[in-house]
């Protein structure tokens, strides 16, 4: 095994969690296996009481699932990873371990549409009491903290506005206050942000997105930071059963090998696509977080190494001409997720943020002319091509300042 530890994030995308093999195959097999056998009654006995280390079947435990669980791990800086079918078991996963009846959940508003729709319809029935607020405004946060305040659950930046809440200033009033900060990173990726620096107790991920970033999987992650921590975690994940299969913990290893290149082209491309949003007639207003523009741009310098590939904008013509460039868009996918090697488009308000109703937007801040863009690692002239063509095509008059008449 190579030492990890002293290892950058590139090196480390590339050999975390590849383990040592019987043949020293480069790229470690696939266990495609529900269960595995014991040498002896006692071997198998040694097993379930802990006493050994190996596997018994794998909702408890494979090797596959466990190398891209290692990988992710150590790019968090985190103890132990424990992969889930998808970012939403994770999430929920998270809230059965820290949350009973009796207890309160602080959640930003801005998040993934399912996540406040698990907060504000299912979590009530099992006696968990949910507050959605901007947790970007720390005041408020003060504010709405209770003595059964257990966690504060933050997407930063948020989806789909792009928000940014401050995760040290946030962790220190949880903390104070006797809460714990769950953190989805699912844009950022460690690459661009590691959430324990900060003071975060527990991260989450949809693998879905970045991580794997090839659009061909669905998943999701926890990580957690200690060993007493994991083991509770992976008890109750034993329980629920949302584990991640070994075939689909393969595809996403394998596509975290070029996660750092990627994220890095991401960033070099989004750049130029929300300099060029902002200055076109046809948009009213960008939410990139590396735009000076942003209004949480400081804190955004301060906790993330880069603004990541998302960008969201306000069409002026609303949900009319919202339809309209979605109607007119060619290069890009019209899809909703995000964070694949392909440029994906689509309009919050009419598709992923449409469950939340139109009171939770407005609060949200999702306006009728919000649209969201994954920026993929393409030639960036074809993406800012396409969106010119598509801003024309939405019927406001579309002149650009760097386009003469
Ligand atoms: C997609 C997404 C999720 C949910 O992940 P699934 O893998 O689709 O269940 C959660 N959070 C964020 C920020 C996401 O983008």
């Amino acid at each position: 095994m190579k030492e990890h530890s002293d290892m950058a994030p590139e090196s480390l995308v590339v050999h975390a969690g590849v383990e040592e093999n019987e043949h020293l195959a480069v790229v470690p097999p696939i266990y495609q296996t529900s269960t595995f056998a014991f040498d002896s009654a006692e071997q198998g006995a040694a097993l379930f009481a802990g006493e050994r280390k190996g596997y018994i079947y794998s909702r408890m435990g494979n090797p596959t699932v466990e190398g891209l669980e290692k990988s992710i791990a150590a790019l968090e800086g985190g103890y132990a990873g424990l992969a889930c079918g998808s970012g939403m078991a994770a999430i929920h996963t998270t809230f059965a371990v820290l949350l009973q009846a009796g207890d309160h959940l602080i959640c930003s508003d801005a998040v993934y549409g399912p996540t406040c729709t698990l907060v504000e319809t299912i979590l009530p029935r099992f006696g968990i009491e949910c507050t959605v607020m901007n947790t970007s405004d720390l005041a408020a946060v003060e504010q709405t903290m209770r003595p059964n305040t257990k966690v504060i659950y933050i997407e930063t930046p948020g989806n789909p506005t792009l928000v940014i809440s401050d995760l040290e200033a946030v962790c220190e009033l949880a903390h104070r206050l006797g809460a714990k900060v769950v953190v989805d990173n699912t844009f950022m990726t460690p690459i661009l942000q590691q959430p324990f620096r900060w003071g975060v107790d527990v991260v989450v991920h949809s693998l879905t997105k970045f991580l794997n970033g090839h659009a061909d999987v669905v998943g999701g992650i926890i990580v957690v930071q200690d060993e007493a921590q994991y083991a509770t975690f992976r008890k109750t994940l034993n329980q629920l059963g949302g584990v991640l299969a070994p075939f689909e913990s393969f595809l996403v290893h394998r596509g975290i090998k070029t996660l750092a290149l990627r994220m890095q082209r991401h960033c070099e491309n989004a750049a130029p696509v929300a300099e060029f949003l902002e200055q076109h007639s046809a948009v009213e207003w960008v939410r990139f977080p590396g735009l000076k523009s942003h209004p949480q741009y400081e804190i955004a310098r301060k906790q993330m190494s880069g603004p990541g590939g998302i960008i969201a904008f306000g069409l002026k013509g609303g949900i009319d001409a919202g339809r309209k460039m979605m109607n007119a868009i060619k290069f890009c996918g019209l899809a909703v997720s995000l964070g694949g090697v392909e440029t994906l488009i689509q309009h919050p308000p009419s598709m992923t943020h449409a469950s939340m109703g139109a009171e939770a937007r407005r609060r949200a801040n999702i306006s009728d002319g919000l649209v969201r863009i994954s920026v993929g690692i393409e030639n960036v002239k074809d993406i800012i091509a396409d969106l010119e063509q598509a801003l024309a095509a939405a019927g406001t008059r579309a002149t650009t300042v760097s386009k003469p008449a």
